[in-house]
């Protein structure tokens, strides 16, 4: 899906969250297990300001156990309490409640100690495109199709979907947008698939997807492809090319439809569990 922020879109998506996250107490961060980083929004530390939160590194059935762990480790060591979910399977509903249990349980204390009792505890999805948010919403409400956050009107009639006895859940997620201004952002998003960027070639994405398996995942491309890995990024790339035919008359590499396939594998999930970035690149 193609996504085309423009500053209006910024100015209205922002406003509206800043009217929803008056309402709740939990804001629910949606991230890319494979890339937190990227996926995430400095911004929302200034909207959440005030409120808990949690954190959902969402797609993690496709990102690499270990460094989801590292990334578990490093959010805590940040004081944000942080858990692996699939939002498609209703096996993540238990999980996500324990979760919000723990992060809600201080301030049900100070609401009991306040005399307050039985007051639900309500939250908000955030998250940028296609992290997951519609999907993590429709698992609990049962339902087909949450609210999009970018349709007008949608913040009239508030609805809550009951996620257990005492929290509740908005049904619009707040829409959240990356940090486009940055190139390694803007790559990584397009090597997971989740966003096709009218600026990136694709061909470029698809040798950056070659050198990251080349160097943290040695044996994926020549299990996938038959390719000799100890080649350059751009030399698998042919090799590639060949071997899959894709090639025009006069033995021409058709190059986008080369960087088509790779790119397709992994959004596919083709190579097994991939995360294309670990708490270890953070410069300290
Ligand atoms: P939204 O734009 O944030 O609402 O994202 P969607 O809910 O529309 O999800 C975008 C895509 O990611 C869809 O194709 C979903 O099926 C897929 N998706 C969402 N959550 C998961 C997950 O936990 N694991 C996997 N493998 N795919 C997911």
């Amino acid at each position: 899906m193609d996504i085309q922020w423009f500053p209006g879109h910024m100015t209205k998506a922002l406003r509206e969250m800043q009217n929803n996250i008056k309402l709740v107490d939990l804001v629910i961060e949606l991230l890319d297990s494979r890339v937190p980083m990227s996926s995430g929004n400095p911004e929302l530390s200034k909207i959440a300001q005030g409120k808990q939160r949690l954190i959902l590194l969402n797609k993690a059935d496709m990102a690499d156990e270990k460094i989801t762990s590292a990334w578990i480790e490093y959010f805590k060591e940040k004081g944000i309490k942080a858990v692996a979910v699939d939002s498609r399977s209703t096996a993540s509903k238990r999980t996500v409640k324990q979760a919000v249990d723990i992060v809600v349980k201080e301030k049900k204390e100070r609401d009991l100690k306040r005399g307050i009792k039985g007051r639900p505890v309500r939250a908000m999805v955030v998250g940028i495109p296609n992290v997951g948010k519609s999907t993590f919403i429709n698992c609990y409400s049962g339902r087909s199709s949450a609210k999009t956050g970018n349709m007008p009107g949608v913040t009239k009639g508030t609805q809550w979907i009951r996620l257990s006895g005492d929290l509740e859940l908005l049904d619009t997620p707040g829409v959240l947008w990356p940090k486009f201004e940055d190139q390694v952002t803007g790559m990584h998003l397009a090597m997971t698939g989740a966003v096709r960027s009218e600026v990136l070639d694709m061909s470029d994405v698809a040798v950056n997807i070659i050198s990251m398996l080349k160097e943290n995942y040695p044996g994926k491309l020549g299990e996938r492809y038959g390719c000799n890995e100890d080649n350059g990024s751009v030399e698998i790339f042919e090799e590639i090319a060949s071997k899959r035919g894709c090639l025009r008359k006069g033995g021409v590499i058709d190059t986008d439809k080369t960087a088509l396939i790779i790119c397709d594998d992994m959004k596919n999930g083709r190579f097994g569990k991939i995360s294309f970035e670990s708490p270890s690149d953070i410069d300290q």
